[in-house]
């Protein structure tokens, strides 16, 4: 019992080995697998350690750690908003069922005319982040009539613990200084400007998050802006505070729960509200850990080679399709089904690229014995930042989504991609008929 309690906590998706193997036969190697039980489990889980927030709580996916079709699926029906960045991840969730006004749309860019897009496809909620941002917003709320509702993103400036920071300057503004970018001045820009309704404040200060001080220091700077500008524009009002992502997953180490990082964050969010006598409600974003746990990546191993005590174990998978582990050397939980006995040999496991970066980094824990030809080797808690940054160097395809419901049955949520549409894609058909530019 204590043992399926710690295996749920660190969100251990299990599929039958028989099932892994059938798939394989099915669909050929490597796979991605999404579980809509896990993904469900995982919303839960944060909706429960924000609920004693005494506002509303709104969980907000970030769309950009996955945006597989089947996924936003689940998370549109079970009512969260979502988390968007561009045109292009609106289209995906409307195609998907989605509902622009449950969007929280913070660009990165912020030009005129994606703002003119976005608002024209119905989105409401708008985060600006620069002077010429907002300036870009107010003419294309006024192109497209509408006024949107705008929160500012700040950039607190704290100490993040975290295994990705949010940098300064490229995200967010500060809350004063020299220049225009400043919240001073877009919140004195908001307020005198008809077309737009101010909403609020957003912040995100990184991925993974290890210690949730970062929070409540980000809200003690909050406060104490909010109580000087109230002095300043005397109808200040906070109806939404964005709190951004950050809530970390097990990736073979532990890692605090999401109640772990909430708990002091809510005391601090309800004290903030009765402070500043505002009732903000709360968004709470959320991709990798919405994401992560609910996906595994299955390969199969080619090759073994022995070089002294290591055994070099080739794989039919690498970065291209689990970037992160090279990008940032993320370390996933990662196992050979079935396992096998101890030889001795300490496990090299390596990818099929021609690059001495495709080397998976190991855990501590990482046991792999029995590993040998034609074994599956799984790839654990994959599904945010990874089947998203696929790419096909070396000429390789996008391998294929399964999709488990939660009543168990598999469905495919993407194609194996045939070598003939890569190299259609590649401008291959481009040889034969020429387009002159
Ligand atoms: C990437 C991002 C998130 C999601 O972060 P996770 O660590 O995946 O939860 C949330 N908000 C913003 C603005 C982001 O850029």
């Amino acid at each position: 019992m204590a043992n399926s309690t710690r295996a749920k906590k660190r969100g251990q998706l299990e599929i039958p080995n028989k099932d892994l193997y059938r798939l394989a036969e099915k669909l050929g190697t490597p796979y991605y697998i999404i579980d809509e039980r896990t993904l469900k489990e995982k919303l839960n889980d944060l909706r429960k350690a924000y609920s004693k927030f005494e506002g509303d709580v709104i969980i907000a996916y970030s769309i950009k750690a996955n945006f597989n079709p089947f996924l936003l699926k689940v998370f549109i029906e079970n009512g969260t908003w979502f988390d968007v960045t561009s045109p292009e991840e609106l289209y995906f969730l409307k195609e998907s069922g989605g509902d622009p006004s449950k969007v929280v749309y913070t660009s990165v860019t912020e030009g005129r005319g994606e703002y003119s897009t976005i608002l024209k496809e119905g989105v409401e909620y708008v985060v600006v982040s620069s002077y010429q941002g907002l300036l870009h917003l107010i003419e294309a709320s006024m192109e497209a009539k509408v006024n949107p509702k705008v929160m500012i993103r700040v950039h607190p400036e704290v100490h993040v613990k975290a295994e990705i920071k949010s940098s300064y300057g490229k995200f967010g503004v500060p809350f004063n200084g020299p220049s225009l970018d400043t919240a001073t001045n877009l919140l004195r820009l908001i307020y005198s400007e008809s077309s737009l309704n101010f909403v609020g404040f957003h912040f995100h200060l990184g991925s993974q998050i290890e210690d949730p001080k970062c929070f409540e220091h980000a809200l003690e700077k909050l406060e104490k802006f909010v109580s000087r500008m109230k002095k300043e524009i005397p109808h200040l009002n906070v109806e939404i505070l964005d709190v951004g992502g950050g809530i970390p997953v097990y990736y073979g180490m532990e890692v605090p729960s999401p109640t772990d990082i909430a708990s002091k964050v809510v005391t601090r969010l309800n004290c903030l509200r009765r402070k500043l006598n505002m009732n903000f409600d709360l968004i709470v974003e959320s991709g990798r850990y919405l994401s992560a746990e609910a996906s595994f990546l299955v390969s199969r191993v080619i090759n073994v080679k022995i070089y002294g005590r290591r055994k070099f174990v080739f794989l039919d998978t690498g970065y291209h399709q689990l970037l992160d582990s090279a990008l940032v050397r993320q370390v996933y939980p990662v196992e050979v089904v079935p396992k096998g006995e101890k030889d001795g040999y300490k496990v090299v496991l390596v990818g099929r690229l021609c690059d001495d970066i495709d080397i998976f980094p190991l855990g501590p824990e990482t046991e792999l014995n029995g590993v040998e030809v034609g074994k599956l080797v799984v790839f654990k808690n994959v599904g945010a930042y990874s089947l998203v940054f696929n790419m096909p160097f070396h000429s390789q395809v996008k391998p294929a989504v399964v999709f488990r419901r939660e009543n168990g049955e598999y469905v495919l949520a993407r194609r194996r991609e045939s070598l003939k549409e890569l190299f259609l894609e590649e401008g291959g058909d481009l040889l034969r008929n020429f387009k002159k530019l």
